[in-house]
């Protein structure tokens, strides 16, 4: 056994590493949020959200996790009783569930085989059998198996129903994936800091649509903290309703600065090259992906060989090499383990990932060749 390492590489679908830049932004000593210092710092990240949702309308932005988005995504729009498609192909899938069961809404939910993608007819057939259905909520990528949902096809499909909200979880998504919220006709996108916009845990956002704010009239559920229209009404003066979380929202405007200075079509080419080449090695080492369609540009979830526990995998790649990707969650434990590229990630992140990968395999006597897959992926990574 090698000695512990020395280094570390955080290679989880998050939290994702944070940049010198944005580390360095938010050691600043603190300044007011009701001071004159901090407005220009809300001003210019409301603008910045704007561009990244590639939408005109308010991004609300919370001190929260993205579950809280979930949350707020849910509580601010619906009525206890309103009945509401969930399309569910993993673990965040089943958290959109309970978040609505929570609030007592009624949820009609489509279980999606988990590393399968939706089948867009699926939706079409409830909308059209039931014009009273109040909202569907997906994921854009579910994080849990590494499939992404078709967002494109979906917001075009429920565009057409005027009662129906289109809610979507771009937590683990958005930086990764080009999602065009208002061409689209998305009506609401939630995401969180500590995945593809590399900051520390701590801020979920959430943009909504004209449509959806006018169902917000009508929401009678209760939302003290997580209250948009209050957010809404203090984001407009470059104020939060409460303390703004001032260092993550330095931290926030550093990081979008970086992404405009490498250009959202470049951002979108480099995860989408890091993917690929994630994807071209595991599968040169002889490896299965576990999404069997629309593999997502944030995590690639890989099955763990017969015989072997994909939570050791994990445990080895952390405790051995320093590299902490994620293991399987709920039915997939054990069976799979998941490495993001997402973020502040780049060539030799991959690089070093599936050498860890070669490395534990071999550690745990699979028949693998060392430098098989890294092969694979230099090939790609070197366009
Ligand atoms: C990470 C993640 C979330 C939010 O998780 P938090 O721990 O609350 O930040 C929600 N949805 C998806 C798809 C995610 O990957």
């Amino acid at each position: 056994m090698a000695n512990k390492p020395l280094k570390k590489l955080l290679l989880a679908p998050g939290p994702t590493p944070v940049s010198p830049l944005a580390l360095q932004a938010m050691s600043l000593p603190i300044i007011h949020h009701r001071s004159a210092d901090f407005k220009p710092v809300l001003q210019s990240v409301r603008d910045g959200l704007k561009w990244l949702f590639q939408t005109k309308n308010e991004v609300i932005v919370l001190t929260s996790t993205g579950t809280g988005g979930m949350v707020s995504a849910v509580n601010n729009f619906f009525n206890s009783g309103d009945k509401v498609i969930v399309i569910d192909g993993g673990k965040f899938g089943e958290r959109w569930t309970e978040i609505c069961q929570s609030y007592g809404l009624n949820a009609d939910v489509i279980k999606v085989e988990w590393g399968y993608t939706i089948k867009i007819e699926e939706v079409e057939k409830r909308l059209k059998a039931d014009p009273n259905i109040k909202g569907v909520l997906v994921q854009a990528t579910e994080t849990s198996t590494g499939v992404n949902h078709d967002v494109e096809k979906l917001a075009k499909l429920i565009k057409n129903y005027e009662n129906t909200l289109f809610i979507v979880d771009a937590v683990s998504s958005l930086v990764a994936h080009d999602l065009k919220t208002d061409e689209w006709g998305v009506d609401i996108m939630v995401s969180g800091s500590q995945k593809g916009l590399a900051l520390p845990p701590g801020l979920a956002f959430i943009a909504v649509s004209e449509k959806a704010w006018k169902k917000a009239e009508t929401s009678k559920l209760p939302h003290f903290y997580f209250n948009l229209k209050a957010e809404l009404k203090n984001i407009k003066e470059n104020q939060t309703n409460f303390t703004s979380p001032v260092s993550l929202l330095i931290g926030l405007n550093e990081a979008i600065k970086q992404l405009k200075e490498e250009g959202l079509e470049n951002v979108f080419k480099r995860h989408e090259r890091l993917a690929n080449a994630t994807r071209a090695g595991i599968v040169a080492m002889g490896l299965k992906l576990y999404a069997k369609e629309m593999p997502s540009n944030s995590v690639t979830a890989i099955c763990a060989p017969d015989g072997i526990d994909g939570q050791e995998i994990y445990k080895i790649l952390r405790d051995k090499y320093g590299i902490t990707t994620a293991g399987g969650q709920g039915k997939a434990k054990g069976k799979i383990f998941r490495i993001a590229h997402l973020g502040y990630a780049d060539t030799f992140d991959i690089i070093s990932g599936l050498a860890a990968i070669e490395m534990t395999l071999k550690g745990l006597g699979h028949p693998i060749t060392l430098g098989k897959g890294i092969a694979a992926a230099e090939e790609i990574l070197m366009k």
